[in-house]
């Protein structure tokens, strides 16, 4: 069994589009890790096909928000105005959808699914400081989360956690894993081509990949739509 995990749309149909294409023929289910609206131009597109084809999805900050337009005092105004837009142009049916999604984290086959942190969704992993403490809370040698917007895996063994180097890496059974596929809509990472990941249950493997897509499009759609024009320009850079 192959899986397709993804993270971060955020309402990004240009960079889902791409990714879909990049990955046709490697996998057979699809793995969300939040954030499916937020920032982007396109969330109930995005939102109706997450819902028709993803094995499991977990909710993340953004979908909290663009749904109840509660905690908003935690989102900077530019996160604010386009979780509002986003209030607005959700169709009801999608709103409810965003609301009904489960919070992290999953079992879901042989693994675990969350947004931020298995101790809290909303926190960040980031460091191998902060990886260490979410180690604590595993409960599947293998796990996929998000929120950061950094593609990247740690490598968690008794004495301590490590970066993985490189893109991808074979499980082994010593260890414990904490997947971030990277975002698919909105990279951070110094990288603006759209992120993911493949992992494949009987090769033992994950394979976390970059596919370019149409950012223009995008851009376009973003400042039309009257969200904030910056939303846009970041996609070019990746930052
Ligand atoms: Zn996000």
């Amino acid at each position: 069994m192959r899986y397709l995990i993804l993270s971060d749309i955020h309402a990004n149909w240009e960079a889902l589009e791409a990714v879909l294409s990049a990955a046709a023929g490697d996998y057979d289910h699809i793995v969300n890790c939040g954030d499916l609206a937020g920032y982007g131009p396109d969330p109930n597109g995005v939102i109706e096909w997450c819902q028709e084809t993803n094995a499991i999805i977990v909710r993340g900050n953004h979908d909290k928000a663009c749904a109840r337009l509660e905690n908003l005092e935690w989102f900077n105004p530019v996160a604010r105005a386009s979780a509002r837009w986003t209030f607005q142009t959700l169709t009801p049916e999608n709103r409810q959808f965003l609301i009904d999604l489960p919070k992290g984290p999953a079992l879901f086959d042989d693994f675990q699914v969350f947004h931020g942190a298995p101790q809290d969704e909303d926190e960040y992993v980031v460091s191998e400081a902060e990886a260490s403490e979410a180690a604590e809370y595993l409960d599947s040698q293998i796990s996929f989360f998000g929120h950061t917007h950094l593609q990247g895996s740690f490598a968690v063994h008794r004495n301590g956690v490590r970066r993985t180097p490189g893109d991808g890496f074979e499980i082994e059974e010593s260890m414990k894993y904490l997947v971030n596929p990277g975002s698919v809509g909105q990279p951070r990472d110094g990288d603006p081509r759209a992120g993911y990941a493949i992992y494949d249950r009987e090769a033992r493997t994950v394979d976390c990949r970059r596919v370019a897509y149409d950012q223009a499009t995008t851009y376009k759609k973003i400042v039309t739509s009257g969200l904030p024009e910056m939303l846009g320009r970041r996609l070019f850079v990746g930052l």
